[in-house]
């Protein structure tokens, strides 16, 4: 792989660029302010709607579905040049473009892919995703929320249970649903996925709060809900499938596209260090600065290499779970690093000093995606037995009706 640009994608990098300059600085949000949630997505609707209008949304889908038929290599130097600008486009968007469209466009009928991709490419959709339950989260075959035929002759179901952790659940549109529908079946096999409207009557979002102020995601609790079968996507009993679709969508969209090195440096070399020189003349300063910057190149070029794996229609399989694994170590390493370079001023920073807050936040946050979209014990697990031939992990309930375990 050439990491540097060919002629084509240079010329690409300078289109894109040039389309941002125009009409990103308009959608930006200000450094270390947060707004709150409800303006945060409208904001990030806007944004989608830029792209869209500007022919920039769906990069890699097919034409046919309404995407923009482009390369993996594409994408990725959108995304770069995306990054320089400060966007609203977190989970709220990415779960939509990034976990429910391929789903749909994988496991859908044409039916489904028509009424959905388009319009969540537009932003007129969002989407949160309904896996996790009280006890099923690393193991989320274990998942209770079941669904049955409705007994009035329609194909309806008919879902009861409890979700938890679903993001933006409270302001997204629809939901991509996985339940229990055959509890006779061990537990990967009697589970089937839906979309589901989350206006839907019998749907409620309780919002969590967490640490960092912030109540991002909810517990969703289903009582009654009825789900046309319109709404199934794949067969029935195929559900933990769709579910791998999602995460490798989920694990391989992990990774940051700019430099959150860069500014470390910047700051270690503008900070004086009362000697006349800067604080970039310490060693320990500059090998933790140097361990950082490889850590976060290695991960990039990694990245790019499973954008090319998909761009070239092979699955990268449990390495997405490298890439993602990697990807929550450095983020909480690297924003740990910024808040030590600050010293005391990490910890109380001036109301001005829109960097610092953006760390400080940062670095609160960093934990959580070494439990999002997969903990790295369980990510460990998949890379040790699926890419190393490790032996597996012992599995009592392999083969078990899911009704007979305890
Ligand atoms: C910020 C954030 C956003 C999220 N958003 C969503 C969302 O939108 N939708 C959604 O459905 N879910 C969401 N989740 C939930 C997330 O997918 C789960 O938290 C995750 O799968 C871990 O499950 P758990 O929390 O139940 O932990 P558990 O599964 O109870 O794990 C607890 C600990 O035990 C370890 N462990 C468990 N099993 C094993 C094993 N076999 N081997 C070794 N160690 C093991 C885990 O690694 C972990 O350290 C979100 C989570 C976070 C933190």
């Amino acid at each position: 792989m050439d990491f540097n640009d060919s002629p084509q994608e240079a010329a690409f990098r300078a289109q894109a660029k040039a389309w941002l300059a125009g009409h990103a600085p308009a959608h930006e949000l200000t450094p270390g302010e947060k707004i709150p949630d409800t303006e945060e997505a409208e904001r990030s609707r806007a944004w989608m709607r830029e792209l869209s209008r500007g022919s920039w949304s769906g990069l890699t889908f097919p034409k046919a579905l309404g995407g923009q038929g482009l390369s993996g290599a594409e994408a990725l130097i959108f995304a770069e040049e995306e990054a320089c600008y400060n966007l609203p486009k977190g989970p709220f968007i990415s779960i939509g473009t990034g976990m429910a469209l391929p789903v749909i466009a994988k496991h859908g009928n044409d039916e489904q892919r028509e009424r959905f991709i388009e319009a969540t490419l537009n932003g007129d959709l969002t989407w949160c995703q309904l896996f996790s339950e009280p006890a099923a989260g690393s193991d989320l075959a274990g998942l209770r929320t079941k669904a049955v035929r409705a007994d009035d002759g329609s194909e309806d179901w008919i879902v009861n249970g409890q979700k938890v952790w679903s993001s933006w659940a409270h302001l997204t549109d629809w939901g991509i649903l996985v339940v229990r529908t055959d509890p006779k079946m061990p537990k990967h096999k009697g589970l089937t996925f839906f979309v589901v409207d989350m206006k839907t009557p019998g749907i409620e979002t309780r919002p969590i709060r967490q640490i960092s102020g912030a109540s991002e995601f909810n517990e969703t609790f289903f009582t009654d809900v009825r789900i046309p079968d319109s709404n199934r996507i794949g067969a029935v009993g195929e559900g933990w499938a769709c579910c791998m679709t999602v995460l490798m969508g989920e694990r391989l969209g992990s990774g940051s596209y700019k430099s959150e090195i860069g500014p470390l440096l910047a700051f270690a070399q503008e900070t004086p260090d009362g000697k006349g020189g800067s604080m970039f003349d310490d060693g320990a300063v500059r090998q933790s600065l140097a361990e950082a910057l490889a850590d976060e190149q290695g991960e990039r070029w990694f990245q790019a290499r499973l954008r090319t794996m998909v761009s070239k229609g092979e699955n990268p399989g449990a390495l997405a779970g490298m890439v993602k694994l990697a990807y929550a170590a450095r983020y909480q390493k690297t924003s740990g690093l910024g808040m030590e370079l600050r010293g005391l001023d990490a910890i109380a920073p001036d109301p001005r000093d829109a960097a610092t807050a953006d760390l400080q936040y940062d670095y609160i946050y960093s934990t959580v995606m070494r439990i999002a979209g997969g903990a790295d014990e369980v990510l460990r697990n998949q890379i040790a037995e699926r890419l190393l031939g490790m032996p597996g992990e012992i599995r009592m309930d392999k083969d078990v009706p899911f009704d007979e375990l305890r």
